[in-house]
């Protein structure tokens, strides 16, 4: 499985930067998760977008999902000239039911699933998750602790996981989200004393790095960083929780696993 930055910028980007995006190709399936803003344009540099097999919005924050109207213009684009032949698979929370609604009617470019209407498993010890399976590869999405409903995603590929946080603060679901996962992108959103600012929404550096150790995760790479913060501070407090290989979202960045 290969996960690439697209963007890792919260909530604005720094000049040149992207918000929220990673494209994630196992296999056959190349699924875009999140869009925020500059995604799409950083998406274009490593694969042509009539080949994605889908695009995950885990919450509908401007700096997760603006970019899905790039996407649909291109995917609309495509299919009039007869480039493409289906619609893209776009997997979005229900609410709010405003940005739901706007995006199920754009029926030309995309094929709209709603996430809680998927079927529940407890595949994931501990976890009542929704899954979904994409080509070669298995989604489960599990609820976050955020401001707006929303999911951390886990994708499997034969005995490889993944799991993105998504944007949510620590909490039993991302604990069993994240266990065992070989690579986890994890969103360290402030440095360790913004934690009672953050607290029940976001996650701080060392927040993040202490889950990934009591998740077990392989690999931690932090993201969603707030753009004045020097990611080297963020990195540090990451890594004093977590003993394993700490590395930080950096934009074009492919991590294998
Ligand atoms: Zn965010
Ligand atoms: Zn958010």
């Amino acid at each position: 499985m290969r996960l690439t930055i697209l963007g890792c910028w919260a909530p604005y980007p720094r000049p040149g930067g992207a918000c929220s995006g990673y494209l994630m190709r196992c296999g056959k399936t190349s699924l875009m998760l999140d869009a925020g803003n500059g995604s799409f344009a950083e998406l274009t540099r490593h694969i042509d977008f009539s080949f994605l097999s889908g695009l995950v919005i885990t919450h509908f924050h401007p700096d997760h999902y603006v970019d899905v109207f790039c996407l649909r213009h291109a995917v609309e684009g495509a299919r009039r000239e007869g480039k493409m032949n289906e619609p893209v698979k776009l997997f979005i929370p229900p609410a709010p039911e405003e940005i739901y609604r706007k995006l199920a009617g754009y029926t030309g470019a995309f094929d709209v699933v709603n996430i809680d209407e998927l079927p529940v498993t407890g595949e994931i010890p501990g976890l009542q998750a929704r899954k979904v399976r994409l080509g070669d590869t298995t989604l489960y999405f599990a609820p976050t602790t955020h401001s707006l409903p929303g999911y951390s995603v886990v994708a499997r590929h034969g005995n490889k996981t993944v799991c993105y946080s998504g944007d949510t603060a620590a909490g039993e679901e991302i604990k069993k989200a994240a266990n065992g996962a070989d690579l986890f992108i994890c969103e360290a959103s402030g440095m360790n004393k913004d934690a009672a600012f953050l607290a029940g929404v976001h996650m701080t550096a060392g927040q993040a790095g202490s889950l990934a150790r009591e998740a077990g995760a392989g690999r931690l790479v932090i993201t969603h960083f707030w753009p004045e913060y020097d990611i080297n501070i963020l990195l540090a407090e990451s890594g004093e929780g977590f003993e394993g290989a700490v590395e930080p979202a950096v934009q074009g960045k492919t991590f294998t696993v």
